[in-house]
């Protein structure tokens, strides 16, 4: 069998991911098929592109090496039930991960293909390593399985002088299966041999934040060098193949830093609730005063940064920060009211004092304004979070676990 190298990697391996948090946008942003075994399928709009990218390199490469002198129009039809084929098993690979967590009581939301492979999302963490490494290794067992399925009926099927190019069809799903398995067993966590690496590590130290962070590391390294290889490939002149690695490698990169950065911040931020760390009773100024007003009376006075505004029943309606202040050319600043100024409490994340901290950060980090509000069970304001006191407790409490390394108490969260 000869390789292809054709206009594209007919050959290349696709990538298992799990946990949607690296990339939620394409489990988002996806077509959605229907539910197979009570899990969400859904097709992201790239899995198109990879679609037809493997159906021109089959139909004019690949199954051409494996079965010649066949029509034209035969090589397109096999093309696409090969392709097509592919994508099942794909599916069937996340699958057999999702049928297993569920098995050992962590629930799947969804399976989404797109551009790079199959993304799996989940509800929470693996409960244990041993749960862990079963989730992780249930996928490529899968694919190992197809591919000696597959290996085996076109053999059986070439014995019984079936079609040559049922058999190139079925030898096709046997090596990409093969390679799908085999790829994602590397240890380069976020892959599945990555997780059960981190399992493992789990299992043998205990201690589930430093397993992850170097199985992260072993990901982020082994990233780098798939993106080398597909510079040389890209280099070499094999156009498609090293642009494929090459993004294989900066996902792999990119998902291990993300997965590492939540990790360590989920275990830093244990236990800490929203009131731990907010600002109490903020100074709030009136809706209907002006940004010179805002200058004068306040901002010179308390030297905050950002101020609640609360039309006269005490009903907060945005957030002024200094940094809107600042867009109103000075001129204007007589006439400028705060309302129309202001971040209004649509842009402005509200969360409640006893929501935990880690629930917060995403909406944080997203909004504008860089602030919370926190309003009580009655909609009242009592406290503000702004995005840097958690960059100070994590720093603070980074900081206590590097001279503590083995208090692993809740105290710490009081003196953050
Ligand atoms: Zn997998």
């Amino acid at each position: 069998m000869r390789r292809v190298e054709g206009p594209l990697p007919s050959h290349a391996p696709a990538l298992c991911a799990r946990d949607g948090s690296a990339h939620p946008e394409i489990v988002e942003d996806s077509i959605r098929l229907g539910r197979i075994a009570g899990v969400q399928v859904g097709l992201n709009w790239s899995v198109l592109v990879v679609a037809w990218i493997l159906v021109l390199g089959l139909a004019t490469e690949a199954l051409p090496a494996l079965a010649p002198d066949q029509p034209t129009a035969a090589y397109w039809l096999a093309a696409v039930v090969a392709a097509m084929a592919f994508f099942a098993s794909l599916l069937a690979h996340e699958l057999a991960h999702a049928l297993v967590a569920r098995h050992l009581g962590t629930e799947v939301r969804s399976i989404t293909l797109w551009l790079l492979g199959g993304v799996a999302k989940m509800s929470c963490d693996a409960r244990s390593a041993g749960a862990e490494w079963r989730i992780g290794v249930a996928g490529p067992l899968m694919s190992l399985g197809i591919a000696a399925g597959a290996g085996l009926l076109a053999f059986s099927l070439d014995l019984l002088g079936a079609p040559a190019l049922v058999g190139g069809v079925l030898g096709w799903l046997a090596l990409i299966n093969a390679m799908l398995g085999l790829f994602n067993l590397l240890p380069a966590f976020p892959l599945d041999g990555g997780r059960v690496l981190r399992a493992l590590l789990w299992h043998h130290g205990g201690d589930r934040l430093r397993a992850t962070v170097v199985a992260a590391g072993v990901g982020r390294t082994f990233g780098y060098v798939l993106i080398g290889f597909g510079v040389l490939l890209f280099t070499g002149g094999v156009l498609f193949s090293g642009l494929w690695f090459g993004l294989l490698g900066w996902f792999l990169v990119s998902a291990a830093n993300a997965e590492a950065a939540t990790v360590q911040r989920h275990d830093l931020l244990a236990g800490l609730v929203v009131r731990d760390l907010m600002s109490r009773d903020p100074v709030v100024a009136p809706a209907g005063i002006t940004a010179a007003e805002l200058l004068e009376h306040y901002v010179f006075r308390y030297r905050h940064s950002s101020y609640p505004i609360v039309e006269p029943d005490g009903t907060p309606v945005g957030l002024v920060t200094l940094d809107r202040i600042r867009r109103v050319p000075p001129e204007d600043r007589n006439l400028a009211r705060l309302r129309e100024i202001a971040h209004p409490l649509a842009e402005v994340p509200c969360t409640g004092p006893d929501a935990t901290v880690e629930s917060v950060v995403p909406p944080l980090a997203a909004s504008r304004a860089g602030r919370a509000l926190v309003l009580d069970a009655d909609g009242h304001l009592v406290g503000i979070l702004a995005l840097s006191d958690v960059a100070r407790a994590l720093d603070l409490r980074a900081l206590w676990r590097g001279a503590y390394p083995s208090s692993r108490s809740t105290a710490v969260a009081s003196k953050a």
